[in-house]
Order: C-alpha cells, then sequence, then structure tokens
C-alpha cells in the first residue's frame, strides 16, 4: 500500500509543477487522471467551433498539411478566481478576443497573467463569472476538446527523453517526418537539428542533446505549428535571450500567431504593440487596457512601463 501511495504522491508533485509551468502534456494528464480537479460534467460534448468564412486553408501555417479550418472566439465574463477561497487572486475579469487576433497581458510579477491562461486552459475552474469559446462556456463542454482547441507555448518548454522528432510530432501524432521537419524549418530549428551527427532521431533531455531555452522554445514552436489549434497562448520568456535570439524567436511567434486567437503574457513591451488590445494588470484587476497607442496616450501605467524599457 505504502509503494503505491508514494509513486502517487510524487506525481500529484510533478503534476502540479506541470500545472505551473502550463505545459500542454495531455499524455501526463491522462496518466494523472486520478489527479485532475475538475472532471467533465456527466454529458459533456465536444467544443463546437465555427469554419473559418471563405477558408480554403489556402494560407495554411505548413502548406500541404489539411487541418481543421476552425476559428474560434474568446471571452472572459466577470471572471473572479482564487486558489485558495482566503485569498482572492482574479477579480472581475472581463476581456474578449475576436477570433484571429490577439490580446496581450502586462503587468508586474504576480498580479494573475498566467492565471488568466492556466484558466483558458481549464486547469481550474472559476469561481465567479464564465470563460467562453466560440461562446460555449468551457466548463460544459469536454476538457479534452477545450485542450485540443489550444496550443501553448509556455515559458519553459518540458522536453521528453526521446527524440527530437519525437518531440516536435507530439503537437501532432502521427505526423510524417516531412511534416516534422516542415514545422521544424518554420520555426528556425532545422538547420540546429541537422547538423547533429543523428538528425531528427538524436535524443534530448537529460542524457541527451542539450537544449537552451531559444532552442527549447522552438520546440514548442514546432509542436504548435504542427498541431495547428485555432487558439494559441504565448507566455513569453523571462529568462533573458540574447536580442538577436529574442527577435527572431518574435518573428517566430508571429508567423504561429498568423490568423489565431492569441493570448500572450507578454514580459517585453515589444511584443505587445500590435495586439488588438493591452490589459494591464495589478494585484488581479485590470488597471488599464487598450492599444498601444491609447495607452502611451494616456500616460499612466503602460506609458511608465514603455518609457521604462526604452531607455
Ligand atoms: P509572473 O509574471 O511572475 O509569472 P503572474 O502575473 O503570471 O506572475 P500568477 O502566476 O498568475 O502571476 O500568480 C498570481 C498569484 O497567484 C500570485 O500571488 C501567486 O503566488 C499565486 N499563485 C499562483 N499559482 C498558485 C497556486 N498553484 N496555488 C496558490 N497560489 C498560486
Amino acid at each position: 500500500m505504502i509503494q503505491l501511495y508514494i509513486p502517487l504522491g510524487f506525481l500529484g508533485v510533478i503534476y502540479r509543477e506541470i500545472k505551473q509551468s502550463l505545459t500542454d502534456l495531455e499524455k501526463m494528464f491522462a496518466l494523472l487522471e486520478k489527479e485532475r480537479e475538475i472532471a467533465d460534467t456527466p454529458g459533456a460534448q465536444p467544443l463546437v467551433l465555427p469554419q473559418r468564412p471563405g477558408d480554403s486553408r489556402q494560407d495554411a501555417l505548413l502548406p500541404g498539411l489539411v487541418h481543421a479550418a476552425s476559428h474560434a472566439d474568446v471571452t472572459f465574463d466577470h471572471v473572479d478566481f482564487a486558489y485558495d477561497p482566503a485569498r482572492p487572486i482574479l477579480r472581475d475579469i472581463s476581456f474578449h478576443i475576436p477570433a484571429g487576433k490577439t490580446v496581450a497581458v502586462v503587468g508586474p510579477s504576480g498580479s494573475g497573467k498566467s492565471t488568466l491562461a492556466r484558466l483558458l486552459y481549464r486547469f481550474y475552474d472559476v469561481q465567479g463569472g464564465q470563460i467562453r469559446i466560440a461562446g460555449q462556456d468551457i466548463r460544459t463542454v469536454t476538457q479534452a476538446s477545450v485542450r485540443q482547441a489550444i496550443g501553448i507555448v509556455p515559458q519553459d518548454t518540458v522536453l521528453f527523453n526521446d527524440t527530437v522528432e519525437y518531440n516536435i510530432a507530439y503537437g501532432r501524432p502521427g505526423a510524417s517526418r516531412a511534416e516534422v521537419e516542415q514545422a521544424a524549418k518554420a520555426a528556425r530549428i532545422h538547420g540546429f537539428i541537422s547538423v547533429t551527427p543523428l538528425g531528427y532521431g538524436t535524443m534530448v533531455g537529460e542524457r541527451g542533446l542539450k537544449l537552451s531555452g531559444g532552442e527549447k522554445q522552438r520546440v514548442a514552436i514546432a509542436r504548435t505549428l504542427l498541431k495547428d489549434p485555432p487558439i494559441l497562448i504565448f507566455d513569453e520568456a523571462t529568462s533573458a535571450l540574447d536580442s538577436a535570439n529574442e527577435r527572431a524567436i518574435q518573428a517566430e511567434l508571429q508567423t504561429a500567431a498568423h490568423n489565431k486567437t492569441t493570448l500572450v503574457i507578454a514580459h517585453r513591451l515589444s511584443t505587445v504593440v500590435d495586439a488588438h488590445e493591452i490589459l494591464v494588470m495589478d494585484a488581479g484587476r485590470i488597471v488599464e487596457r487598450g492599444t498601444h497607442a491609447e495607452l502611451l496616450t494616456l500616460g499612466e501605467r503602460y506609458a511608465a512601463m514603455w518609457n521604462l524599457q526604452q531607455e
């Protein structure tokens, strides 16, 4: 009994760490089904996503890949949330991401930015208000369908102790080598992989090839390109990449975000300039909102953050 108990407890710790780092390891969730804090409501149906009007997938991110041309808007409607009932974290959060647009969230550490992303991926249920994808409350549809509709590029990508190919193809089980290479090229990691002696067969992880933070993010971008979901969450790395690398990753993220409904948790304001709307958070509330130009004109917190980053 003890022997059974200890590993489950250990898995619970891993699960919580994964939730914290927002990694989309559906496989891990399947393993840890017992640890789930939220469950599908009886009879829950999959999320229904509308087709993009007039879309024949001519503009698919990876030409040749046939994916469902669905799209979805995202709504946070008066959302309240606390991890611990005694300590409210999000209060009365409302915003809308129209299908194909980007909303960026900025604000000090601990203000609740990543929590928004965790709620959208339905790691937790809201305590007040509603989160809707394409008009459907995410508590009423299957979790699997919500997670299928969302791609996450987390701050720290967890890689499996397996080949580079496996790690990229994880975004779309059953993807061919050609598709994996296409995704790797679009994420600008192909060159790096192809010069290793075993190429896509190279093992990564603890006992294999060690990847830098930027390289890992590129693997996550390649995964997401293969998955080609209608909704994206980017949790921008706080760790400093060198500026050339940072600009390159930003360009690749923009490719991945093309036509996607995107929530960006931004640590560098240069990422958010083109967003449809920028939300400035503080202590769990939205304290300022608008476009980059509007917020600069307002001349308050965002403008102060912008001026500070320009120095
Ligand atoms: P950062 O920019 O540092 O990533 P953030 O704005 O994304 O910060 P969150 O990670 O959303 O902030 O955290 C918001 C608050 O919720 C913080 O006070 C944090 O301590 C708390 N918090 C986060 N995860 C948990 C958890 N699993 N259990 C309890 N409290 C948590």
